[in-house]
Protein backbone atom coordinates (compact mmCIF):
# COMPACT_ATOMS: atom_id res chain seq x y z
CA UNK A 1 0.00 0.00 0.00
CA UNK A 2 2.77 2.24 0.94
CA UNK A 3 4.80 1.07 -2.28
CA UNK A 4 2.02 2.13 -4.71
CA UNK A 5 1.44 5.32 -2.73
CA UNK A 6 5.54 6.14 -3.02
CA UNK A 7 4.95 5.02 -6.76
CA UNK A 8 1.92 6.86 -6.95
CA UNK A 9 3.55 10.38 -5.92
CA UNK A 10 6.51 9.63 -8.09
CA UNK A 11 4.40 9.68 -10.77
CA UNK A 12 2.91 12.85 -9.92
CA UNK A 13 5.80 14.60 -9.19
CA UNK A 14 7.37 13.51 -12.79
CA UNK A 15 4.04 14.54 -14.35
CA UNK A 16 3.98 17.72 -12.72
CA UNK A 17 7.65 18.57 -13.97
CA UNK A 18 6.71 17.62 -17.67
CA UNK A 19 3.48 19.38 -17.38
CA UNK A 20 6.24 22.53 -16.10
CA UNK A 21 8.71 21.85 -18.92
CA UNK A 22 5.72 22.22 -21.65
CA UNK A 23 4.71 25.68 -19.84
CA UNK A 24 7.60 27.04 -20.28
CA UNK A 25 8.24 26.04 -23.52
CA UNK A 26 4.90 27.27 -24.70
CA UNK A 27 5.18 30.35 -22.63
CA UNK A 28 7.14 32.51 -25.33
CA UNK A 29 4.26 31.86 -28.17
CA UNK A 30 1.72 33.02 -25.52
CA UNK A 31 4.17 36.24 -24.90
CA UNK A 32 4.28 37.10 -28.55
CA UNK A 33 1.00 37.20 -28.83
CA UNK A 34 -0.67 39.35 -25.37
CA UNK A 35 2.78 42.06 -26.28
CA UNK A 36 0.90 45.22 -27.70
CA UNK A 37 2.05 47.34 -30.62
CA UNK A 38 5.30 49.16 -30.17
CA UNK A 39 6.67 52.27 -32.15
CA UNK A 40 9.90 53.51 -32.26
CA UNK A 41 10.92 56.22 -30.14
CA UNK A 42 10.84 59.81 -31.29
CA UNK A 43 14.37 60.08 -32.18
CA UNK A 44 14.92 60.54 -36.17
CA UNK A 45 18.27 60.13 -37.93
CA UNK A 46 19.47 62.61 -40.13
CA UNK A 47 19.69 63.09 -43.75
CA UNK A 48 22.51 62.70 -45.91
CA UNK A 49 21.01 62.98 -49.54
CA UNK A 50 17.69 65.27 -48.80
CA UNK A 51 15.93 67.21 -51.13
CA UNK A 52 14.58 70.75 -50.44
CA UNK A 53 11.95 70.19 -53.54
CA UNK A 54 14.50 70.06 -56.17
CA UNK A 55 17.42 70.71 -54.53
CA UNK A 56 19.85 67.98 -52.63
CA UNK A 57 21.39 68.62 -49.08
CA UNK A 58 24.15 67.11 -47.78
CA UNK A 59 23.64 66.62 -43.80
CA UNK A 60 25.51 64.93 -41.31
CA UNK A 61 24.10 62.20 -39.38
CA UNK A 62 23.27 62.26 -35.38
CA UNK A 63 21.60 58.85 -34.43
CA UNK A 64 18.65 56.59 -35.10
CA UNK A 65 15.65 54.47 -33.90
CA UNK A 66 14.83 52.56 -37.15
CA UNK A 67 15.88 49.39 -35.07
CA UNK A 68 13.62 50.03 -32.72
CA UNK A 69 10.89 49.01 -35.00
CA UNK A 70 9.65 45.70 -33.58
CA UNK A 71 8.97 42.96 -35.86
CA UNK A 72 5.22 42.68 -35.24
CA UNK A 73 4.82 46.52 -35.89
CA UNK A 74 6.59 45.71 -39.26
CA UNK A 75 4.79 42.75 -39.83
CA UNK A 76 1.02 45.00 -39.41
CA UNK A 77 2.11 47.87 -41.45
CA UNK A 78 3.57 45.67 -43.86
CA UNK A 79 0.35 43.72 -44.16
CA UNK A 80 -1.63 47.11 -44.09
CA UNK A 81 0.35 48.38 -46.93
CA UNK A 82 0.44 45.38 -49.20
CA UNK A 83 -3.35 44.92 -48.34
CA UNK A 84 -4.02 49.11 -49.29
CA UNK A 85 -1.46 48.54 -52.67
CA UNK A 86 -3.25 45.60 -54.07
CA UNK A 87 -6.32 47.52 -53.87
CA UNK A 88 -5.34 50.84 -55.20
CA UNK A 89 -2.98 49.11 -57.76
CA UNK A 90 -5.60 50.55 -60.68
CA UNK A 91 -5.18 54.26 -59.14
CA UNK A 92 -1.73 54.79 -57.89
CA UNK A 93 1.87 54.60 -59.62
CA UNK A 94 3.60 52.71 -56.60
CA UNK A 95 6.94 52.22 -57.50
CA UNK A 96 7.95 51.46 -53.78
CA UNK A 97 11.81 51.87 -52.98
CA UNK A 98 13.28 50.66 -56.78
CA UNK A 99 15.04 52.85 -58.72
CA UNK A 100 12.17 53.51 -61.10
CA UNK A 101 11.54 56.48 -62.70
CA UNK A 102 8.48 58.26 -61.47
CA UNK A 103 8.58 61.39 -63.49
CA UNK A 104 7.74 58.91 -66.80
CA UNK A 105 5.44 56.75 -65.29
CA UNK A 106 3.67 59.43 -63.51
CA UNK A 107 3.32 61.22 -66.92
CA UNK A 108 1.97 57.80 -68.70
CA UNK A 109 -0.47 57.99 -66.33
CA UNK A 110 -1.58 61.68 -66.48
CA UNK A 111 -3.59 60.69 -69.57
CA UNK A 112 -4.86 57.44 -67.85
CA UNK A 113 -6.88 58.86 -65.43
CA UNK A 114 -8.41 56.33 -62.75
CA UNK A 115 -11.92 56.37 -64.20
CA UNK A 116 -13.91 56.12 -66.99
CA UNK A 117 -16.10 58.63 -66.69
CA UNK A 118 -15.56 61.37 -68.39
CA UNK A 119 -18.55 63.29 -69.28
CA UNK A 120 -19.41 62.25 -65.47
CA UNK A 121 -16.62 63.74 -63.76
CA UNK A 122 -18.62 64.41 -60.61
CA UNK A 123 -21.08 61.29 -61.11
CA UNK A 124 -20.51 58.11 -60.52
CA UNK A 125 -16.87 56.38 -60.52
CA UNK A 126 -16.11 52.68 -61.80
CA UNK A 127 -13.57 52.38 -58.66
CA UNK A 128 -15.02 50.78 -55.50
CA UNK A 129 -15.89 52.33 -52.53
CA UNK A 130 -14.56 51.33 -49.35
CA UNK A 131 -15.82 53.72 -47.18
CA UNK A 132 -19.05 56.01 -47.81
CA UNK A 133 -17.53 59.39 -47.10
CA UNK A 134 -19.22 62.91 -47.10
CA UNK A 135 -17.14 66.30 -47.59
CA UNK A 136 -17.49 67.29 -43.56
CA UNK A 137 -15.48 64.01 -42.96
CA UNK A 138 -12.49 65.76 -44.59
CA UNK A 139 -10.49 68.57 -43.23
CA UNK A 140 -8.34 70.35 -45.64
CA UNK A 141 -6.01 72.79 -44.86
CA UNK A 142 -4.96 75.79 -46.92
CA UNK A 143 -1.46 77.14 -46.06
CA UNK A 144 -0.67 80.91 -47.20
CA UNK A 145 0.75 83.87 -46.07
CA UNK A 146 -0.03 87.16 -45.89
CA UNK A 147 1.21 88.54 -49.24
CA UNK A 148 -1.25 86.31 -50.95
CA UNK A 149 -4.94 87.28 -49.31
CA UNK A 150 -5.64 89.37 -51.31
CA UNK A 151 -4.74 87.85 -54.34
CA UNK A 152 -4.23 83.27 -54.58
CA UNK A 153 -6.90 83.30 -51.59
CA UNK A 154 -9.52 85.53 -53.09
CA UNK A 155 -9.46 83.34 -56.45
CA UNK A 156 -10.13 79.92 -54.24
CA UNK A 157 -12.43 81.87 -51.97
CA UNK A 158 -14.62 82.44 -55.36
CA UNK A 159 -13.68 78.86 -56.46
CA UNK A 160 -13.86 75.74 -55.09
CA UNK A 161 -13.58 76.48 -51.79
CA UNK A 162 -17.03 78.14 -52.27
CA UNK A 163 -17.48 74.60 -51.76
CA UNK A 164 -15.98 73.33 -49.13
CA UNK A 165 -16.62 75.91 -46.52
CA UNK A 166 -17.50 73.92 -43.89
CA UNK A 167 -14.42 71.85 -44.08
CA UNK A 168 -11.57 73.93 -45.37
CA UNK A 169 -9.35 76.07 -42.95
CA UNK A 170 -7.06 78.74 -43.75
CA UNK A 171 -3.73 78.71 -41.72
CA UNK A 172 -1.75 82.19 -42.50
CA UNK A 173 0.74 84.14 -40.17
CA UNK A 174 -1.18 87.65 -40.41
CA UNK A 175 -4.98 88.68 -38.54
CA UNK A 176 -6.15 89.75 -41.58
CA UNK A 177 -9.82 91.62 -40.54
CA UNK A 178 -10.96 91.26 -44.05
CA UNK A 179 -10.38 87.28 -44.35
CA UNK A 180 -11.04 86.82 -40.57
CA UNK A 181 -14.61 88.27 -41.35
CA UNK A 182 -14.83 85.89 -44.65
CA UNK A 183 -13.77 82.68 -42.73
CA UNK A 184 -14.44 83.22 -39.33
CA UNK A 185 -12.77 80.75 -37.31
CA UNK A 186 -12.15 79.06 -40.01
CA UNK A 187 -9.06 81.36 -40.62
CA UNK A 188 -6.09 80.22 -38.40
CA UNK A 189 -3.66 82.66 -37.43
CA UNK A 190 -0.70 80.09 -36.61
CA UNK A 191 2.05 82.80 -35.49
CA UNK A 192 3.86 81.71 -37.41
CA UNK A 193 6.56 84.23 -39.01
CA UNK A 194 5.88 85.23 -42.49
CA UNK A 195 8.66 84.40 -44.68
CA UNK A 196 9.03 81.15 -46.55
CA UNK A 197 12.01 79.43 -44.62
CA UNK A 198 11.93 75.57 -43.59
CA UNK A 199 10.99 77.22 -39.81
CA UNK A 200 8.69 78.93 -40.22
CA UNK A 201 6.76 76.19 -42.90
CA UNK A 202 7.10 73.91 -40.66
CA UNK A 203 5.86 76.06 -37.87
CA UNK A 204 2.76 76.07 -39.65
CA UNK A 205 2.21 73.30 -40.63
CA UNK A 206 2.38 71.69 -37.51
CA UNK A 207 -0.58 73.63 -36.57
CA UNK A 208 -2.20 72.06 -39.33
CA UNK A 209 -1.83 68.69 -37.80
CA UNK A 210 -2.63 69.70 -34.49
CA UNK A 211 -5.87 71.31 -35.30
CA UNK A 212 -6.59 68.13 -37.52
CA UNK A 213 -6.47 65.92 -34.90
CA UNK A 214 -8.74 68.30 -32.74
CA UNK A 215 -11.17 68.47 -35.54
CA UNK A 216 -11.59 64.69 -34.90
CA UNK A 217 -12.60 64.10 -38.66
CA UNK A 218 -11.83 61.59 -40.96
CA UNK A 219 -8.90 62.38 -43.22
CA UNK A 220 -6.54 65.74 -43.21
CA UNK A 221 -5.83 67.27 -46.85
CA UNK A 222 -3.05 69.65 -47.30
CA UNK A 223 -2.54 72.30 -50.22
CA UNK A 224 -0.80 75.57 -51.14
CA UNK A 225 -2.83 78.58 -52.01
CA UNK A 226 -1.95 78.00 -55.45
CA UNK A 227 -3.94 74.41 -55.88
CA UNK A 228 -7.12 73.99 -57.09
CA UNK A 229 -9.07 71.36 -55.11
CA UNK A 230 -11.65 69.27 -57.12
CA UNK A 231 -13.91 68.13 -54.63
CA UNK A 232 -15.66 65.46 -55.63
CA UNK A 233 -12.73 63.62 -57.04
CA UNK A 234 -10.81 64.05 -54.09
CA UNK A 235 -13.66 62.61 -52.10
CA UNK A 236 -13.99 59.55 -54.23
CA UNK A 237 -9.99 59.15 -54.17
CA UNK A 238 -10.80 58.62 -50.44
CA UNK A 239 -13.84 56.72 -50.33
CA UNK A 240 -11.68 53.75 -51.73
CA UNK A 241 -9.63 53.70 -48.48
CA UNK A 242 -10.86 53.41 -44.93
CA UNK A 243 -9.67 56.33 -42.37
CA UNK A 244 -8.35 53.93 -39.99
CA UNK A 245 -6.34 52.43 -42.21
CA UNK A 246 -2.80 53.57 -42.85
CA UNK A 247 -2.97 56.00 -46.09
CA UNK A 248 -0.50 58.61 -47.49
CA UNK A 249 -1.00 59.81 -50.80
CA UNK A 250 0.15 62.50 -52.89
CA UNK A 251 2.59 62.92 -55.60
CA UNK A 252 6.48 63.03 -55.53
CA UNK A 253 8.15 65.86 -56.62
CA UNK A 254 11.75 64.01 -57.15
CA UNK A 255 12.14 60.71 -59.26
CA UNK A 256 13.88 58.89 -56.11
CA UNK A 257 13.54 58.95 -52.76
CA UNK A 258 15.95 60.93 -50.55
CA UNK A 259 18.65 59.01 -48.65
CA UNK A 260 19.05 59.89 -44.67
CA UNK A 261 22.03 58.44 -42.86
CA UNK A 262 20.66 56.40 -39.67
CA UNK A 263 23.42 56.35 -37.24
CA UNK A 264 23.53 53.04 -35.45
CA UNK A 265 24.80 53.81 -31.53
CA UNK A 266 28.64 54.15 -32.22
CA UNK A 267 29.50 51.38 -34.40
CA UNK A 268 29.07 52.64 -38.42
CA UNK A 269 25.71 53.81 -40.30
CA UNK A 270 22.76 52.23 -42.44
CA UNK A 271 20.88 54.87 -44.37
CA UNK A 272 17.21 55.03 -44.75
CA UNK A 273 14.97 55.98 -48.02
CA UNK A 274 11.80 57.94 -47.88
CA UNK A 275 9.62 59.45 -50.78
CA UNK A 276 7.69 62.06 -49.88
CA UNK A 277 4.59 63.91 -51.61
CA UNK A 278 5.45 67.29 -52.66
CA UNK A 279 3.18 69.92 -50.37
CA UNK A 280 2.66 72.15 -53.93
CA UNK A 281 0.91 69.35 -55.16
CA UNK A 282 -1.21 68.65 -51.77
CA UNK A 283 -1.32 65.31 -49.96
CA UNK A 284 -3.54 63.11 -48.06
CA UNK A 285 -3.33 61.54 -44.72
CA UNK A 286 -6.13 59.18 -42.78
CA UNK A 287 -6.70 59.69 -39.50
CA UNK A 288 -5.74 56.27 -38.71
CA UNK A 289 -2.37 57.17 -39.92
CA UNK A 290 -2.65 60.68 -38.36
CA UNK A 291 -3.02 59.35 -34.88
CA UNK A 292 0.12 57.04 -35.05
CA UNK A 293 2.19 60.46 -36.38
CA UNK A 294 1.52 61.89 -32.68
CA UNK A 295 4.91 61.47 -31.13
CA UNK A 296 6.66 63.28 -33.95
CA UNK A 297 4.34 65.71 -34.90
CA UNK A 298 2.16 66.48 -32.13
CA UNK A 299 2.15 69.65 -29.76
CA UNK A 300 5.41 71.10 -31.77
CA UNK A 301 7.30 67.99 -31.56
CA UNK A 302 6.80 68.61 -35.68
CA UNK A 303 9.10 71.39 -35.36
CA UNK A 304 11.60 69.90 -33.38
CA UNK A 305 11.22 66.37 -35.91
CA UNK A 306 11.67 68.55 -39.00
CA UNK A 307 14.69 70.89 -37.19
CA UNK A 308 16.55 67.63 -36.12
CA UNK A 309 16.48 66.35 -39.82
CA UNK A 310 16.62 69.75 -41.27
CA UNK A 311 14.17 69.35 -44.00
CA UNK A 312 10.93 71.29 -45.11
CA UNK A 313 7.59 70.56 -43.86
CA UNK A 314 6.49 68.10 -46.55
CA UNK A 315 9.75 65.71 -46.82
CA UNK A 316 9.42 65.64 -42.57
CA UNK A 317 5.64 64.06 -43.07
CA UNK A 318 7.33 61.95 -45.65
CA UNK A 319 10.13 60.89 -43.53
CA UNK A 320 7.84 60.47 -39.78
CA UNK A 321 5.15 58.00 -42.39
CA UNK A 322 8.10 55.69 -44.62
CA UNK A 323 11.00 56.46 -42.64
CA UNK A 324 9.65 56.04 -39.27
CA UNK A 325 6.33 54.53 -39.72
CA UNK A 326 7.43 52.59 -42.14
CA UNK A 327 3.93 53.10 -44.08
CA UNK A 328 4.54 53.68 -47.90
CA UNK A 329 3.22 56.73 -50.12
CA UNK A 330 0.58 56.14 -52.44
CA UNK A 331 2.19 57.68 -55.61
CA UNK A 332 -1.45 58.96 -57.28
CA UNK A 333 -0.72 61.06 -60.73
CA UNK A 334 -4.17 62.95 -59.51
CA UNK A 335 -2.17 66.29 -57.33
CA UNK A 336 -0.82 68.56 -59.12
CA UNK A 337 2.16 71.21 -58.83
CA UNK A 338 3.66 73.96 -60.74
CA UNK A 339 6.78 71.96 -60.51
CA UNK A 340 6.07 69.66 -63.45
CA UNK A 341 4.22 70.60 -66.60
CA UNK A 342 0.64 71.16 -66.50
CA UNK A 343 0.25 72.16 -70.18
CA UNK A 344 0.90 68.68 -70.41
CA UNK A 345 -3.04 68.59 -68.95
CA UNK A 346 -5.73 69.05 -71.35
CA UNK A 347 -9.18 68.97 -72.06
CA UNK A 348 -11.61 66.19 -70.41
CA UNK A 349 -8.14 64.81 -68.50
CA UNK A 350 -8.03 68.05 -66.41
CA UNK A 351 -11.44 67.78 -64.73
CA UNK A 352 -10.80 64.04 -63.45
CA UNK A 353 -7.97 65.03 -61.49
CA UNK A 354 -7.54 65.75 -57.73
CA UNK A 355 -5.71 69.12 -57.67
CA UNK A 356 -4.17 71.41 -60.08
CA UNK A 357 -1.91 74.31 -59.93
CA UNK A 358 -0.45 77.37 -61.99
CA UNK A 359 3.06 78.83 -62.85
CA UNK A 360 4.11 81.51 -61.19
CA UNK A 361 4.49 85.25 -62.80
CA UNK A 362 8.17 83.87 -64.09
CA UNK A 363 6.39 81.17 -65.65
CA UNK A 364 2.96 82.09 -66.20
CA UNK A 365 2.16 79.90 -69.30
CA UNK A 366 2.38 76.93 -67.12
CA UNK A 367 -1.34 76.26 -66.89
CA UNK A 368 -3.94 73.81 -67.69
CA UNK A 369 -6.29 74.04 -70.99
CA UNK A 370 -9.53 73.18 -70.50
CA UNK A 371 -12.24 74.38 -72.93
CA UNK A 372 -11.37 78.15 -71.72
CA UNK A 373 -14.51 80.24 -70.24
CA UNK A 374 -12.46 83.06 -70.10
CA UNK A 375 -9.48 85.42 -71.44
CA UNK A 376 -6.01 84.34 -70.33
CA UNK A 377 -6.30 88.43 -68.86
CA UNK A 378 -9.12 87.43 -66.92
CA UNK A 379 -8.46 83.99 -65.92
CA UNK A 380 -4.49 83.65 -66.44
CA UNK A 381 -4.38 80.99 -63.38
CA UNK A 382 -7.02 78.83 -65.81
CA UNK A 383 -8.85 77.94 -62.21
CA UNK A 384 -12.08 79.97 -63.50
CA UNK A 385 -12.36 78.02 -66.54
CA UNK A 386 -12.01 74.68 -64.59
CA UNK A 387 -14.69 75.61 -61.74
CA UNK A 388 -17.19 76.82 -64.59
CA UNK A 389 -17.19 73.56 -66.18
CA UNK A 390 -17.36 71.71 -62.82
CA UNK A 391 -20.40 74.06 -61.60
CA UNK A 392 -21.81 75.63 -64.92
CA UNK A 393 -24.58 76.68 -63.00
CA UNK A 394 -22.38 79.17 -60.97
CA UNK A 395 -23.91 83.22 -61.05
CA UNK A 396 -20.44 84.25 -62.46
CA UNK A 397 -20.05 81.70 -65.48
CA UNK A 398 -20.15 82.64 -68.55
CA UNK A 399 -22.48 80.21 -70.61
CA UNK A 400 -20.25 79.33 -73.58
CA UNK A 401 -16.75 78.96 -73.82
CA UNK A 402 -14.28 81.99 -75.25
CA UNK A 403 -13.73 81.54 -79.02
N1 LIG B 1 4.18 80.58 -48.24
C1 LIG B 1 4.22 80.86 -46.88
N2 LIG B 1 5.08 81.82 -46.46
C2 LIG B 1 5.87 82.52 -47.31
C3 LIG B 1 5.82 82.22 -48.70
C4 LIG B 1 4.97 81.23 -49.12
O1 LIG B 1 3.49 80.26 -46.11
O2 LIG B 1 6.60 83.39 -46.86
C5 LIG B 1 3.24 79.54 -48.69
C6 LIG B 1 2.41 79.98 -49.87
O3 LIG B 1 1.28 80.68 -49.43
C7 LIG B 1 2.09 78.67 -50.54
C8 LIG B 1 3.33 77.82 -50.22
O4 LIG B 1 3.98 78.44 -49.12
O5 LIG B 1 0.96 78.05 -49.97
C9 LIG B 1 4.28 77.71 -51.38
O6 LIG B 1 4.65 79.02 -51.80
P1 LIG B 1 4.91 79.39 -53.31
O7 LIG B 1 3.79 78.84 -54.16
O8 LIG B 1 5.10 80.87 -53.36
O9 LIG B 1 6.29 78.68 -53.62
P2 LIG B 1 6.64 77.29 -54.29
O10 LIG B 1 5.37 76.61 -54.68
O11 LIG B 1 7.46 77.66 -55.46
O12 LIG B 1 7.39 76.55 -53.23
MN1 LIG C 1 3.50 77.26 -55.42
Amino acid sequence: MSFSCIRFSKICFLLSVIFCAVLLLLLPKFQGNLRPRSYPLPHPPSVINASNKSEVQLQQAESSSIENLSDETNNIVSFVKEELIQEWSPHVTDIGRSNQKVNSKMHDNLFNPWYNGVEDHVGSAKVSVKEKLELKDIFIAVKTTRKYHKTRLNLLFQTWISKAQGQTFIFTDWEDRELRHRAGDHMINTNCSAVHTRQALCCKMSVEYDKFLESGQKWFCHVDDDNYVNLQNLLRLLSAFSHSQDVYVGRPSLDHPIEAVDHVRNDGSTTVKFWFATGGAGFCISRGLALKMSPWASLGSFISTAERIRLPDDCTIGYIIEGLLEVKLLHSPLFHSHLENLQRLRGEAVLEQVTLSYGGPENKHNVVSVGEMFSVQQDPTRFKSVHCRLYPDTAWCPTEPVK
